[in-house]
């Protein structure tokens, strides 16, 4: 992948809906909370996004005015270094230079760092009309009615799966989603399934 900052808005398309729904957030409130930010910028760095484009992607979002009360003090032009500090240690450049990744699908649904997260696996944490506003951006409505009976006793990952395939239009029988970026990767490169 080559994520950049303006071309965001067309490859969240290819974003399991998870990620997706945080870069829709952040679109909205202009801020994420602490894990939920860590999380979406570990993600953005696996699919390819470039430092330079992570920066001016937070930057953007970051220097508009904020809508979410609990993050008011968040402000780009205030706190650049800071913002800037927590970008480059997520990409391994600061503190201890690991080499961090995005959370596997269990961690992901099995984690609620806090109470302001608005992250987590939408087939597993969201109520039914918050995964539906998020799943009919690539719906009709019809479609997602069926789509939901379909899913009703299905496990997560399977679910999340279903709905690769149907995004796709690929015969994936076998796929198993695990993590997100494997989600990302099997949509932009359908062979890999
Ligand atoms: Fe994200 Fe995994 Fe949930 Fe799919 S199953 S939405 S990739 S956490």
């Amino acid at each position: 992948g080559n994520i950049t900052a303006s071309n965001i808005d067309d490859e969240v398309l290819n974003f399991p809906p998870c990620m997706a729904h945080l870069h829709f957030e952040l679109r909205q409130k202009h801020r994420l909370s602490h894990y939920a930010r860590f999380y979406y910028t570990l993600f953005l760095k696996e699919c390819g996004m470039s430092l330079e484009e992570a920066l001016h992607y937070w930057r953007q979002e970051y220097s508009k005015p904020h809508l979410c009360t609990s993050l008011c003090t968040h402000d780009w032009n205030k706190d650049s270094k800071k913002f800037t500090y927590s970008i480059r240690h997520a990409y391994g450049l600061e503190g201890g230079r690991k080499n961090y990744k995005t959370p596997n699908c269990r961690a992901i649904c099995d984690q609620i760092p806090g109470a302001n997260y608005e992250g987590g696996c939408p087939f597993n944490s969201f109520d039914m009309d918050s995964l539906k506003s998020i799943l009919c951006k690539s719906m009709t409505k019809n479609e997602l009615d069926q789509f939901i009976v379909h899913i009703a006793n299905q496990k997560p990952q399977d679910a999340c799966a279903r709905f690769l395939r149907y995004k796709s239009n690929t015969y994936c029988s076998d796929i198993t989603i695990s993590k997100p970026v494997q989600y990302y990767r099997t949509m932009i490169e359908p062979d890999l399934c």
